[in-house]
């Protein structure tokens, strides 16, 4: 199929405001153009990263990029303290963050690595375990949210993309022909763009204005985050997962001193955990990672029997478990609180227009894969736009995004419904529940194949 080049349609704009804006907000604004060919609106971790990723493609050098970011450009330097906002980072994002050149400003900097995980609960004794074939092997890195956006921005700048900060998409008129996409700003400058990406979050403007169907719904919960101090220097190289009846509490670390907390709860108790003193807060941390409710007894002699069985055939039991570390102290005013929801887009892509991360999935983050999911969109619409180029199509074909859309969603989705499964498999205490969960937690624990899907799932 001849897919011919379209031209692309002016569009006005008040060149005045945008030259002011230029010189005042944007951290790289090359000249009064105005129309581009590829558009990304939002630049957070992931529209910042797949800027970055799309003005490293060599298919795409001749193509005009810009990003639009609607928050202040920020001047930042690494904090001696530890951000309270941490992402769990898997294989597949690292070796991304690596080929565009930003990890090596990730790893000057500082990060945590992940060498073994332990998921339990606190209804029983099951546990898994999950650690790296090789003894080098890292299951996932932890890196600050805003050590990871700073060095997309400074990789950014050994690029061709334009970044305009202060820039919130205010309206948007699709195009259905061959003309571009026509960007209205809350400050009235217009921008025309052939491919218009929405990477503007979870509550994304883009996917309203396109008016994708989007299935929603909030937990009800909140994701208390903090730092915290470690009572003892040791190789905090664990994370650590129990599913506590309101919610999973995951430590993660950051050094060897150093961890940082996700602690998913009832609204009302995050309150009461965020209202404690950071001593109070210590002690009903520590109370929560160390104590268990009884769990109930045919729960509890059904899964010795089974562990003692699993024991028996040389397979990995619960006896292969360990403690997580003590905390001695929250950070000061580490402490904070975010809603927890999912969302999914029933489509990602239209004719000249693309969803990518939390604007098109957001998921419950028990199993720190949220911004693992947008990193894998951005590989995947690079690797098609690519391609596109190259066969000589337009950059906004539907028959190529829908490849994106296709292929992504073969993969988030079942992601996403495993995610959520998980939250209400362990958000009950009913006894038959706890009891099958357990026995299943074990029997995985065991099977090293099954472990190993699990784990190759979760750094793809
Ligand atoms: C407590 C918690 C812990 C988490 N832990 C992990 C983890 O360990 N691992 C993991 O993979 N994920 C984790 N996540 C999920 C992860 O944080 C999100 O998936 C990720 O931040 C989404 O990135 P994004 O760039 O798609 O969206 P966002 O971070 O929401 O960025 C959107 C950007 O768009 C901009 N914007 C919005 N509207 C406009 C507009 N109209 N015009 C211009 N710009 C606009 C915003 O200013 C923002 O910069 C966690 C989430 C929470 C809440």
């Amino acid at each position: 199929m001849i897919r011919l080049p379209t031209t692309m349609s002016c569009v006005a704009f008040p060149r005045k405001m945008l030259m002011k804006n230029s010189m005042k907000n944007c951290s790289r604004f090359i000249s009064s153009q105005t129309n581009y060919d590829i558009v990304i609106v939002g630049g957070g971790l992931v529209g910042a990263t797949l800027a970055c990723v799309l003005g490293k493609n060599s298919r795409l050098s001749d193509k005009s990029i810009l990003l639009l970011e609607g928050s202040k450009k920020r001047d930042w330097k690494l904090p001696e303290l530890y951000s309270n906002r941490v992402s769990s980072l898997n294989q597949a994002t690292y070796n991304l963050l690596n080929e565009i050149g930003v990890w090596r400003h990730i790893q000057s900097s500082r990060y945590g690595t992940v060498k073994r995980m332990q998921i339990w609960e606190a209804n029983s004794e099951a546990v898994i375990n999950f650690k790296g074939d090789y003894s080098d092997e890292n299951l996932a890195y932890i890196v600050e949210n805003d050590l990871t956006l700073h060095s997309v921005y400074k990789e950014l700048e050994n690029s061709n993309v334009s970044v305009l900060n202060e820039a919130s998409l205010q309206d948007l008129k699709l195009s259905k022909g061959t003309e571009s996409h026509q960007l209205t700003l809350k400050d009235g400058s217009v921008f025309g763009a052939k491919l218009l990406v929405g990477c503007d979050g979870y509550s994304s403007q883009v996917r309203q204005k396109i008016g994708v169907h989007y299935v929603s719904h909030s937990y009800g919960q909140m994701g208390v985050v903090a730092t915290l101090e470690l009572e003892e220097q040791c190789d905090n190289t664990t994370a650590w997962q129990k599913f506590l009846p309101t919610g999973p509490l995951a430590l993660l670390p950051l050094n060897d001193k150093f961890s940082s907390l996700v602690w998913t709860t009832t609204p009302q108790h995050a309150k009461k955990l965020l209202a404690l003193t950071d001593q109070d807060f210590t002690d009903e941390l520590n109370y929560h990672l160390y104590n268990s409710p009884k769990s109930n007894v045919i729960v509890e002699k059904s899964s010795r029997v089974f562990d003692q069985l699993l024991h028996a055939l040389n397979c990995p039991s619960t006896k292969d478990s360990q403690l997580p570390p003590k905390i001695a102290r929250c950070q000061e005013r580490s402490r904070a609180s975010f809603p927890l929801g999912f969302g999914h887009a029933t489509n990602y892509v239209q004719k000249g227009v693309a969803l990518v991360g939390d604007a098109a999935h957001r998921v419950h983050p028990l199993a720190g894969q949220g911004v693992n999911l947008g990193f894998g969109d951005i590989s995947c619409l690079n690797g098609v736009l690519g391609e596109a180029v190259y066969a000589g199509s337009e950059l906004g074909d539907l028959l190529y995004l829908k490849e994106y859309e296709t292929e992504r969603q073969r993969h988030n989705v079942p992601t996403m419904l495993a995610i959520d499964g998980l939250y209400r498999l362990y958000g009950t205490d009913f006894p038959p529940v706890v009891l099958l969960r357990s026995l299943g937690l074990q029997a995985v624990n065991a099977l090293s194949p099954l472990k190993g899907l699990l784990k190759n799932h979760a750094a793809s």
